[in-house]
């Protein structure tokens, strides 16, 4: 039987990453996948002859002499990826109170564009700024250099994002409007880590790029990039155990009941999941206890659209509407005013830059809306399910059709995916968009290490550091700089 270096299990963003950097480092890796595709959230889905994105719509840091630019530099893919530039002067639009905002690219711009809303917030708004700089300039990975312990960036863990926000001024509709595309996080103002915000939002005002023809082409890189070092990847293959021998992992075991061995382990998977793969006295009560009972976030109700060719205009930025009179929606959460908020957005198509091909909508589900479906198997779900969702989709098109009158004549065909859908295709508890919740009320029990108590048996993925295309491409990195070195590593990166 061939005993392989390092076994990667899920091929998700942060497994395939793991399993670039292990690659290149010459180890000889397999990844293991249970879906049909490989990627994870980074899957695409094709009907009607156009491709829709399902996890990925738009990603910060891009370009050059920004960090997930040199990190994609470092993966070989950033020359291959077909990009598109969000508007520089809009690349989020946040309709509040029946008025649109604009986040600008650049924090200068940024901070000029707002101004000219808030002409007497100019000084808050540039307090915004050097603030959320300096709390970014404490994570070390995000700046591409080592963790020498030296700094304080568990500090912004423990405040609030709300609080923070307060903290800039107290024009309620600009702390609104600083929070507009929340829905990136699933924010909860009073719970979400400052450092969160400040991550992604610096992030996507640094620059802002979407994937013209679909997110997959990441996935498809990084697949081509292992094979041509030697790597193995595996579809259809479910891990279902975690066999120890000695104190050590020492296999997987597949549901098909194979078997495969390695002398490393890296699970991209979500950690509960991963621990309910072995009993090992190892990993203590405390320790499974405190990660299966994490929160996760919420869900998502998506709808996307197939659109009569040459009907409705391509919109190079993303629109955030909302019906409250607050931009946090999730604590005022409330199924009878659904939907409460929506972000609305126009996937890049390389057949047309004028034009739409596709659109997609998104709005927050909670779970247990679609609870009683939950144990029959996809595509039985019956009539009443397709009925609610039916239900759900048209309301929120009429929503929709408010903001874009004349958008509703443009559809063809459209798709609908629930919190069942996300459960199905990520395997994500609940449906959970992003993973765990992280709480600044208690940051300890929510932040997780990609050391475990096995000594072979490593963790990665959106719950190690953050979720999204740079919190995972930090998390994958963290997560390898266990088996390669951290100075190592970085050295390699930023040389690259
Ligand atoms: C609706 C939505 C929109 C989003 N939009 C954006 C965006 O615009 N920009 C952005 O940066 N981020 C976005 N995100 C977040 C981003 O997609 C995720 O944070 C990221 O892709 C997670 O990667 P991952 O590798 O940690 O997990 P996943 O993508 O969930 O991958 C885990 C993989 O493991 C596999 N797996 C699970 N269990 C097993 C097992 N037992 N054996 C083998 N394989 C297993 C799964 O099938 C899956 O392929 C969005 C997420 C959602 C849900």
């Amino acid at each position: 039987m061939q005993k392989y270096d390092v076994v990667i299990i899920g091929s998700g963003l942060g497994g395939l990453l793991c399993g670039n950097i292990l690659s290149n480092e010459g180890k000889n890796i397999c990844i293991l996948e249970k879906q049909f595709q490989f990627g994870g959230n980074l899957q695409t889905f094709k009907r009607d002859g156009k491709i829709f994105d399902t996890g990925i719509h738009y990603v910060g840091g891009l370009s050059p002499g920004q960090n997930l630019h040199q990190y994609f530099k470092y993966f070989g893919i950033i020359d291959k990826l077909k990009l598109r530039k969000l508007d520089e002067n809009a690349f989020d639009k946040i309709n509040f109170e029946g008025k649109n905002y604009s986040y600008a690219q650049g924090f200068d711009h940024f901070v000029e564009a707002l101004a000219n809303d808030f002409p007497s917030e100019k000084n808050a708004l540039k307090e915004y700024k050097s603030k959320i700089k300096e709390i970014c300039s404490h994570f070390p990975l995000y700046n591409l250099r080592p963790n020498l312990g030296l700094d304080k960036e568990k500090q912004f863990y423990e405040i609030s994002v709300g609080d923070f926000i307060k903290s800039i001024t107290p024009n309620k509709t600009l702390q609104n409007i600083l929070a507009g595309n929340n829905l990136l996080y699933a924010g909860t103002p009073n719970k979400t880590p400052v450092a969160i915000h400040a991550l992604i939002t610096n992030s996507l005002i640094e620059s802002a790029y979407r994937f013209e023809d679909g997110s997959h082409q990441i996935a498809d890189l990084l697949v081509e990039s292992i094979k041509n070092n030697g790597g193995t990847l595996m579809n259809n293959s479910e891990v279902k155990k975690l066999e120890l021998n000695n104190g050590k992992a020492e296999s997987v075991i597949l549901s098909n009941g194979e078997v495969i061995e390695a002398d490393h382990f890296i699970s991209a998977i979500h950690p509960a999941l991963t621990l309910e793969m072995t009993d090992t006295k190892l990993l203590r009560k405390s320790y499974r206890t405190r990660i299966s009972d994490l929160e996760e976030s919420i869900s998502v109700f998506s709808i996307y659209f197939s659109l009569k060719p040459g009907s409705f205009k391509y919109l190079n930025y993303n629109y955030y509407h909302f019906n409250e009179d607050t931009v946090w929606s999730i604590p005022k959460y409330n199924p009878e005013k659904w939907p409460q908020e929506y972000l609305f957005l126009t996937p890049p198509s390389s057949k047309s830059k004028e034009f739409a091909e596709t659109a997609t909508a998104m709005t927050y589900m909670k779970y247990d809306e679609v609870k009683q479906w939950e144990n029959s198997d996809k595509g039985k779900r019956g009539n009443d399910y397709e009925e609610f969702k039916k239900y759900k989709a048209e309301k929120l098109i009429s929503q929709i059709e408010i903001q874009f009158p004349g958008f509703k004549a443009s559809i063809n065909k459209y798709y609908t995916s629930s919190p069942l859908s996300l459960k199905d295709y990520t395997g994500t508890r609940n449906g959970s968009m992003y993973g765990i919740v992280h709480d600044c009320n208690n940051p300890l029990k929510t932040q997780i290490y990609p050391k475990t108590k096995i000594p072979n048996l490593l963790l990665s993925g959106q719950n190690i550091n953050f979720h999204g295309v740079l919190g995972v491409t930090v998390a994958s990195v963290f997560t390898c700089t266990e088996m390669l070195g951290m100075e190592y590593l970085l050295e390699k990166i930023n040389n690259a």
